[in-house]
């Protein structure tokens, strides 16, 4: 289906392996040996190469710094009871990619580019995927405008680079998170659903004054009503009320998450009955004094399934019931686990390397 396209690859004279603690990982700190760099211009991609992981050079005049072109995506590699190493639904985030491409008018990476380069990068560095349960290699693609040139207009040139490196998951505690009802994380019309990078940018002076109240994250509420539950982070988020688990659907302000479809996926293959509605803040709080609110967690890639102990809103903190062994996020969580460092793959989402 795919077809090879020649890519130069340069490995390292030395390797960095042999400096990495396995048994302490954390997140987003070690990268592997090598990276892959792809460039458009001229109206077309290159098929790319792979290079030793460091510096790559430009100018203050580069435009993605001014004019915000920058995208990125996060997906990972595991490695399973068999020592196999299998990349967790790749075509996905190649095709969110595309999406968040197509919306910032940046040019689209073919997928035989993209896998081709993928596939081969995480070949070479395959030693880095590490093995034990929560660990994982973390698979970072950006995208961005590259042309040196001020003045408002989409770029000439762009910049592919695969960057990867081996963590262990984002969060180690349940999270306390504030609901948030002045900031703003997307409005209709804009970019949130795209993994665009000034969505980020925008978030960390409201994080950062939820964090110096003790939380660890946001739960962001509608632009027109701060009313509506959104996502936190880079997380969606999920709850459990009556024993169904609800999420908001992702429209142009929710970034579509790939952990989420994979659990709600998971959840319709076991029966565990699933709504993907709005959520209203006042029908989570209704729900947790009326003890109908079971469990509210975050997913995503970084954080995994990510249960949430504490809810902060209007000043006040709520406690949620704390995590069984049945909970609805355990039992997903570990049906992942399953696929993910087990041999099963019943959905077909593993791309074995
Ligand atoms: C990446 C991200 C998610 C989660 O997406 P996954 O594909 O599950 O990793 C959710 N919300 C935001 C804002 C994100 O950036």
């Amino acid at each position: 289906m795919l077809k090879a396209a020649s890519i130069d690859i340069k490995k390292t004279s030395a390797s960095r392996l042999n400096e990495v603690d396995f048994s302490n990982l954390s997140f987003g700190k070690v990268y592997s040996d090598h990276m892959f760099i792809a460039e458009y211009k001229n109206n077309k991609w290159n098929s790319g190469q792979i290079i030793p992981y460091g510096k790559i050079q430009f100018t203050p005049a580069m435009s993605a710094l001014h004019y915000g072109q920058a995208i990125f995506e996060g997906f990972k590699a595991y490695r399973n009871n068999k020592g196999e190493v299998r990349i967790f639904r790749p075509l996905d985030n190649h095709r969110r990619l595309n999406k968040s491409a197509v919306r910032m008018q940046m040019p689209e990476i073919p997928g035989e580019i993209f896998m081709e380069g993928l596939t081969r990068l995480i070949d070479l560095d395959r030693d880095w995927v590490p093995s034990a349960g929560g660990t994982s290699l973390y698979i970072r693609p950006v995208m961005f405008g590259s042309e040196e040139h001020v003045g408002l207009k989409p770029s000439d040139t762009y910049v592919l680079a695969i960057i990867t490196g081996p963590v262990s998951k984002l969060y180690n505690v349940p999270l306390k998170v504030l609901v948030e009802t002045e900031y703003t994380r997307a409005g209709p019309g804009g970019v949130g659903f795209a993994k665009a990078a000034g969505n980020y940018g925008r978030s960390l002076l409201p994080a950062k004054l939820a964090q110096k109240k003790g939380y660890h994250q946001l739960i962001w509420t509608d632009a027109q009503h701060h009313r509506y539950i959104e996502e936190s982070g880079s997380m969606n988020v999920a709850f459990v009320i009556n024993n169904v688990l609800v999420t908001p659907p992702a429209g142009t302000t929710i970034l579509e998450g790939i952990t989420r479809d994979s659990i709600l996926t998971i959840a319709k293959d076991m029966g565990i009955k699933s709504e993907v509605r709005r959520i209203a803040i006042d029908e989570v709080m209704d729900a947790l004094s009326e003890n109908r609110l079971q469990e509210a967690f975050g997913a995503g890639t970084a954080a995994v399934v990510a249960p949430i102990v504490t809810i902060g809103y209007n000043g006040k903190d709520y406690a949620l019931p704390p995590n069984t062994e049945n909970s609805i996020s355990g039992i997903i969580s570990k049906e992942l686990d399953k696929i993910w460092y087990g041999e099963e793959d019943k959905f077909s989402w593993m791309w074995k390397v």
